[in-house]
């Protein structure tokens, strides 16, 4: 029975904010991307493509340039952000390398982008299978270029990150994903300083490579904040930078606590090149790997210019 006098409070109703129209993809259907996803469960690769639930896939997929995710599907880390599964991930797959170098030359890639998830578990944090790769590709598809996109191998030995340097790829990226303040919430497991020094020592062993790091935004961050992360990005000598809005994969992940606009992606992409850094690329659907081929060639020819005008000088 109802008792009339206190009448049950109903519960707040929490809005989700909806997708805006620039937000919007197309379901994927095309050739491409079926010979895509076939190629990749027939030699048993994981992509970040689909473990993320990337918007982008339909058109990255019907063009065939698909990040390929190392090191099995479970994460030992639980970001707020990332749909990868979380818990004990297995064996690291001997045959994984060949099969890595496989898809790239059926594929035809020219770049490929090489990611994986967290290892925790192993002792030296799967860098010997980022070298691995990196030297099989170097073997098999040696015209295709290589960048990689790596955890932070945080607690690892330090030479996790000079092995995989002295393997020569040719873009390293490592996201720092937010802002300082909100990695308690959003990447418990990771320290903002920590990979900020990754990307530093990363151009401390090798000037040469091109170092690459990103952000999420609409994640409640503050616009000089963002500022703030570029200039220590720069001061780490990152050469790229990107930038995209973050779309909440599950009810269960971090909430989107704002979309940003188009436009605002343009202002914080000025901003950016006026600090410094080679290439940016930021829209609301960037995301690390989005486009990286082409802007991997924007970026080397950006270099060769500087370098020349630094010469004339
Ligand atoms: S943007 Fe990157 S992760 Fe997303 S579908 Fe394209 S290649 Fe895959």
């Amino acid at each position: 029975m109802n008792d009339m006098t206190n009448p049950p409070v109903p519960e707040p109703r929490r809005e989700r904010i909806r997708k805006p129209d620039w937000i919007r993809v197309k379901a994927p259907t095309s050739k491409g991307f079926a010979e895509t996803r076939k190629l990749m469960r027939e030699l048993n690769l994981n992509t970040v493509c689909e473990e993320a639930a990337c918007p982008n896939i339909g058109e990255c997929w019907t063009k065939k340039h698909a990040t390929v995710m190392i090191l099995g599907d479970v994460c030992t880390r639980a970001c707020a952000f990332c749909n990868v599964k979380t818990g004990m991930p297995r064996v690291v797959d001997k045959t994984e390398p060949a099969h890595v170098a496989e898809a790239a030359a059926k594929l035809g890639l020219e770049h490929i982008v090489i990611t994986s998830v967290d290892r925790d578990d192993l002792p030296d944090g799967g860098a010997d299978q980022f070298v691995r790769v990196i030297r099989e590709l170097r073997d098999q598809t040696p015209s295709t270029t290589i960048e990689i996109l790596t955890p932070d191998f945080r607690n690892k030995h330090r030479q996790a990150i000079e092995k995989i340097v002295a393997a020569g790829p040719d873009v390293y990226n490592h996201n720092l994903e937010t802002v300082p303040r909100l990695y308690p919430t959003i990447r418990p497991g990771a320290r903002y300083y920590a990979s900020l020094r990754l990307l530093d020592e990363v151009k401390q062993h090798d000037p040469s490579i091109f170092t690459k790091s990103g952000i999420m935004l609409g994640l409640g961050e503050q616009r000089l904040e963002v500022h703030q992360v570029m200039d220590d990005m720069r001061s780490a000598d990152v050469d790229f930078l990107t930038m995209g809005q973050y779309l909440q994969p599950t009810p269960k992940h971090a909430e989107v606590i704002d979309f940003v606009t188009p436009q605002a992606f343009d202002a914080f992409a000025a901003i950016g090149r006026a600090k410094g850094f080679l290439m940016v690329a930021s829209s609301p659907l960037t995301r690390s790997s989005y486009h990286a081929g082409d802007d991997f060639a924007q970026m080397r020819a950006a270099r060769e210019e500087k370098l020349a005008k630094a010469k004339l000088r």
